[in-house]
């Protein structure tokens, strides 16, 4: 019977630090007897503004299951390093390499280079130029209940280079984001981020621009993330209108770091409650 886990030629497993592609890796690793079998490897790519939650799952990942996870970043030129979960980039450090590899033109919803650059394409070089190999299998952490994209790489298992065949075992498994919540819920360790029914809106670039503007508002007002809009504010060197907005038709990340904090304003950290009164039922 086909198994959509089981793996027999060159294959690289791209985790994305988060639990889909973690609980892939988990069904891989049973699909073919507990360990990774031979030519095959599990890659990793971090642009700098991961969670820092997604880093250490990944590390912890890692060590508990003991599969080794390479970890890369993007480097100006089209290049790339190999680092580790201690040394890896905390400050947007590759994310910044690319834009200025762009001309300091800002990805957007049209233009996603950022992935396609920090991730795809750097797997990629790694696969080629360390791997040494011409032609490969990739497994993505995509589930049953992303139609979308499922569609998607049906339609066109080749989407950058006829080198590469992808595969979405978890989709042809029919895994959905509830088994894979659930799956995480019954783990001695989990990704220090919140389990909603298997999705997390923390997952990713910190502000990724293909996040609703109420979950940035969201993420904004549990932490203040300056660095997308300074890098919202390099670009106006270089771009004018939509070039110098991660998304234009909506408010700019400064605009949305002042609104958040004038809400805070709005109240009064040491307002206590007024005395008491007569009123009652
Ligand atoms: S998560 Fe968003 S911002 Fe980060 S690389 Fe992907 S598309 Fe770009």
């Amino acid at each position: 019977m086909y198994d959509p886990f089981k793996i027999d030629g060159p294959t690289c497993l791209s985790f994305s630090f988060g639990r889909s592609s973690a609980f892939m890796l988990k069904r891989v690793l049973a699909a073919n007897g507990g360990r990774l079998p031979p030519e095959t490897v599990v890659l990793a790519c971090n642009t700098g503004k991961e969670n820092k939650a997604s880093l250490r799952f990944g590390a912890r990942i890692s060590q508990e299951w003991s599969v080794p996870i390479t970890l890369l970043e993007y480097r100006e030129g089209g290049q790339f390093e190999v680092v580790t979960f201690d040394t890896a980039s905390l400050n947007g450090e590759p994310f910044e390499a690319v834009i200025h590899d762009r001309g300091g033109i800002l990805p957007n919803p049209v233009s996603r280079y950022c992935s396609s650059e920090m991730k795809t394409r750097t797997m990629h070089r790694y696969i080629r130029q360390v791997l040494g190999w011409t032609e490969w299998e990739t497994m993505l952490g995509i589930r049953a209940d992303e139609p979308k994209r499922v569609a998607s790489f049906r339609f066109n298992p080749h989407p950058e280079t006829k080198d590469e065949y992808v595969r979405i075992p978890l989709a042809d498994a029919f895994v959905s984001a509830q088994e894979v919540g659930a799956f995480w819920q019954a783990q001695p360790f989990d990704l220090e981020l919140p389990n909603i029914g298997g999705k997390t809106a923390h997952g990713n670039c910190t502000r990724c621009f293909l996040k609703t503007l109420g979950t940035v508002v969201s993420l904004e007002k549990e932490e203040h993330d300056p660095w997308w809009a300074e890098q919202e504010l390099r670009a106006e060197q270089v771009a004018t209108g939509a070039g110098c907005r991660f998304r234009a038709g909506r408010p700019s990340y400064k605009q949305i770091a002042i609104f958040v904090r004038d809400q805070r304003d709005m109240f009064d950290p040491e307002e206590t409650e007024a005395p008491g009164c007569l009123c009652g039922d």
